[in-house]
């Protein structure tokens, strides 16, 4: 048995056996990873909070044959202001079932543990618009994962000149000469292209600082989840939440 020092973010927990969970945590040193978690939901355990969805913590694990177990746990952030309000939890949900999806078990990536802690505190302390962080949360995961798309240059011949069509199916920008009606193409206007190129540019941190059209983020939106759903082959859970709250 080996013992270690992680700090991470709990993506989801399951229960085991009668007073056990098994939780899936965004880590620092190795990646994703499952950790059983003996007792957690005996009343007096004393890991029990540190074992909830958005907690980030440093964990105290040691490795048995083909399981982590939890010894020990220090709460950092349990971002509880996410947990109380329901439209930040439901994008907050989407943003740790996205991470859950495109990270493979026990592969190190600090960038995107970088980009899951950024997304999670802007959500939690600001009044950052939360569309405008779903969509740029969105880009810059997909790009973090091998698919970011090519919106400086034409994907096919290269040129940065008359870009207007947006081909999820090529990955990106198309220019008029290499324009082909079909697959799944969207026609930018030049506000939307130059939203998408701020997307693909900006700091999370400077979001609350850019000016930009409700309804030209609505439609990259809505591009952008096609496009992921296009490369990852999956529907996302947490997206329905999402749209229902809205709708109600
Ligand atoms: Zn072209």
């Amino acid at each position: 048995m080996s013992l270690g020092n992680v700090q991470g973010v709990v993506l989801k927990s399951i229960n085991l056996g009668e007073s056990d969970k098994i939780i899936t945590i965004f880590t620092d040193k190795l990646g994703k990873i499952d950790v059983v978690a003996h007792g957690a939901r005996k009343p007096k355990s004393q890991i029990a909070s540190s074992t909830l969805p958005f907690c980030y913590c440093k964990f105290s694990i040691y490795k048995g044959k083909n399981l982590y177990t939890l010894s020990q746990s220090q709460i950092i952030e349990s971002f509880q202001r996410i947990i109380m309000d329901l439209e930040k939890l439901s994008l907050g949900s989407y943003i740790l079932e996205m991470i859950d999806v495109l990270n493979e078990k026990e592969a190190k990536n600090v960038y995107m543990l970088g980009l899951l802690l950024k997304s999670l505190y802007l959500l939690s302390d600001s009044d950052v618009d939360l569309e405008l962080l779903k969509t740029t949360f969105e880009y810059k995961i997909v790009s973090l994962s091998g698919y970011q798309p090519s919106v400086l240059n034409c994907v096919k011949c290269k040129s940065n000149e008359e870009l207007h069509f947006f081909s999820i199916t090529d990955g990106g920008m198309v220019c008029d000469k290499c324009f082909v009606n079909k697959g799944m193409v969207y026609e930018l206007n030049n506000s939307e292209l130059d939203l998408l190129r701020t997307l693909r540019n900006i700091k999370l941190e400077d979001l609350r600082n850019i000016n930009y059209n409700k309804l030209n983020l609505k439609r990259l939106d809505e591009i952008m989840e096609k496009y992921i759903s296009y490369y990852t082959e999956r529907e996302f859970k947490s997206l329905n939440l999402i749209k229902e709250i809205k709708r109600s």
